[in-house]
């Protein structure tokens, strides 16, 4: 199962990607992770990424769609994965279905987590990590807004589409998202 977990930044993709990919016994993909980790341990893609990442821009859609070809070619992948922070334009979504094509695969769900932008703020604020002050993560939303969120409109074409409500505590959020999936 190729799972996609979609929504601005801080609704919660990374907290119900880890708990998803433990009961589902399957892997998780974070783009957002990679770059952190190969920012810290200044590698090549980490010396491209990183002024994106420390301004809340998006990195070079050619780079992410590297990270994410190399990732996918481990075994740990071979029975599917989470996505979580990928894909983040039309770009990427293109890449990623000719990527799985490839594979003799093809995306089985989006799950989209909606949040709204007050209790997103107040959540990252909290939250804290240096991409976190509260202009970057306007900036961030902005991106969100003007080149991520028009892949919910591709993807509910396709009827791949399903929106989760993801205010309330971590488990709440998660068994709607188990629900979402079946
Ligand atoms: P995240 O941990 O998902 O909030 O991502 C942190 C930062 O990593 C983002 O603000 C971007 O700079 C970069 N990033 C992560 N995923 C992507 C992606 N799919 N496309 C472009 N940039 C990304």
């Amino acid at each position: 199962m190729i799972l996609v977990l979609f929504g601005a930044p801080g609704v919660g993709k990374g907290t119900q990607a880890v708990i998803l990919a433990e009961k589902l016994g399957i892997a998780h993909l974070s783009t957002g992770d990679a770059f952190r980790a190969a920012i810290k341990n200044q590698t090549a893609v980490g010396m491209l990424a990183k002024e994106y990442v420390d301004a809340g821009k998006l990195v070079p859609d050619e780079v992410v769609t590297r990270i994410v070809e190399e990732a996918m070619s481990g075994t740990q992948f071979a029975d599917g994965c989470i996505l979580d922070g990928f894909p983040r334009t039309r770009a990427q979504a293109d890449a990623l279905d000719q990527l799985l094509a490839k594979k003799g695969l093809s995306i089985g769900r989006v799950v989209n987590l909606e949040v709204d932008d007050e209790t997103i703020i107040a959540r990252l604020l909290q939250r804290g990590r240096a991409d976190d002050t509260e202009a970057i993560i306007r900036d961030r939303l902005n991106v969100y807004n003007n080149e991520t969120a028009p892949l919910l409109e591709y993807y509910g074409e396709k009827g791949l589409l399903h929106s989760v409500n993801g205010i309330g505590d971590v488990e709440e959020v998660s068994s709607r998202v188990l629900v979402a999936l079946n």
